[in-house]
């Protein structure tokens, strides 16, 4: 296979991959999800495809403190993350609990929030 070629079906595979993630991957799964497409594919291509992905603004980080980076499309409005303590995946999570301003002191302007919510997933439970 030619050289664009290549370098075409690895990255449509890793797009494929997130594509249908239901929730943000870190580079590890996105390279075995993406490996059943196309199995030469290594980890400093998925570096590197993930990173030019995220210049085009198709993909964005998930940046849980202290952790890797996942990735997932861009879009989809509004969301918070739970982490699952014990296979450390990250889920989407759609709702918010709303009205945090209340939280704040008196005078205070809340601007914007991040919610990470910690325990255990359903397969972990
Ligand atoms: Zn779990
Ligand atoms: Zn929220």
């Amino acid at each position: 296979m030619s050289e664009p070629r290549r370098k075409t079906r690895q990255r449509e595979a890793i797009l494929h991959v997130l594509e249908h993630a239901k929730r943000p991957l870190r580079v590890p799964e996105i390279l075995e999800l993406a490996q059943q497409d196309v199995p030469k594919l290594g980890v400093a291509t998925v570096y590197r495809t993930v990173s030019r992905l995220q210049e085009e603004e198709l993909i964005q980080a998930v940046e849980l403190p202290g952790e890797n980076p996942c990735y997932e499309l861009r879009g989809g409005g509004h969301r918070h993350y739970f982490r699952c303590n014990i296979c450390e995946r990250v889920f989407t999570i759609r709702a918010c609990p709303g009205d945090l301003e209340k939280l704040l002191p008196p005078g205070f302007k809340l601007e914007d929030h991040e919610i990470v919510l910690y325990g255990r997933c359903v397969n972990c439970a």
